[in-house]
């Protein structure tokens, strides 16, 4: 199929590139990942949004010269589902500077991963504080909320759906973590099916158009994600090929990132490889 306008890219920088003459300086990663074929990349802001201004500017200049899909994730540490108001207010922050980030790179992408359902009411309130936080911001609109892995996380598909009705927002689906979360959900292409369908009747045809999808196989235990697999193991699930006819029977130009544990770079690839032969 023709993969124009569909982007594939690694989350963070992957083992391989630290082999290359570019060595321990993450500068180049953009450099790196177009030589290699690809055209999109996610920016962990893991442990906090970071980065000298230097490196800044060179991968914002790279990613507008080569028209490259920037998105950007935000720290784990937020929570907006907690009741301490103090732990809110923090989190709004950090958000905050997330979105600042976003603005500078005009990165139209915030991954954002909802929290925690240790309270009844954590879907109310992560609305609730989401919303002040899309209100205060311009590029607020553009947080794009993950499925998550673990049933202690909120973050299923229903409640993303829910939140992205309730703000207006676009989901992000984490493959994987759906996966894992519901015990092994995605086997075949009906299970795929199912899922954009879903998303498509609740949020719309605009929602499924540019989805933004983390990919990668995934171990899970009784209480949803264990860690993200290599991409090389061959009995490894979700499998991509999968959602890849589902992908052109839906005329869908998503953004593809692989999650695939030390071998992103090798899973975007295959993701390029499976779409165009299809
Ligand atoms: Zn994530």
């Amino acid at each position: 199929m023709d993969i124009n306008n569909i982007y594939f890219g690694t989350s963070g920088v992957p083992d391989n590139y630290f082999k290359t003459r570019y060595k321990k300086n993450r500068k180049n990663i953009v450099d790196w990942l177009l030589d290699l074929g690809l055209n999109a990349y996610e920016h962990l802001y893991t442990y906090g949004v970071r980065g000298s201004d230097e490196k800044n500017q060179y991968i914002k200049q790279k990613i507008n010269e080569y028209n490259m899909m920037l998105s950007l994730h935000s720290p784990y540490y937020i929570v907006l589902t907690s009741d301490k108001k103090e732990t809110i207010e923090n989190s709004q922050k950090e958000l905050i500077k997330t979105l600042d980030a976003a603005k500078y790179f005009n990165c139209k992408r915030i991954v954002l991963h909802p929290g925690f359902t240790n309270n009844s009411n954590a879907l109310a309130s992560f609305i609730k504080n989401i919303k002040e936080v899309i209100n205060n911001h311009e590029y607020g609109k553009y947080i794009v909320p993950e499925t998550m892995g673990k049933k202690s996380q909120l973050g299923s598909l229903e409640d993303i759906i829910a939140i992205c009705q309730e703000t207006g927002i676009k989901p992000s689906i984490d493959f994987g973590h759906l996966h894992a979360r519901d015990l092994g959900c995605l086997n075949n292409e009906i299970d795929f099916q199912n899922v954009i369908i879903k998303l498509e009747k609740e949020l719309g045809n605009e929602s499924i158009k540019n989805l933004h999808c983390h990919f990668y196989p995934v171990a899970y235990t009784d209480k949803g994600e264990k860690v993200h697999r290599a991409v090389m193991e061959d009995d490894a699930l979700p499998k991509f090929i999968h959602f890849a006819s589902i992908i052109k029977e839906f005329n869908m130009k998503p953004v593809l990132i692989s999650e695939s544990h030390n071998s992103q770079d090798i899973g975007a690839l295959q993701m390029k490889d499976i779409l165009s032969k299809i």
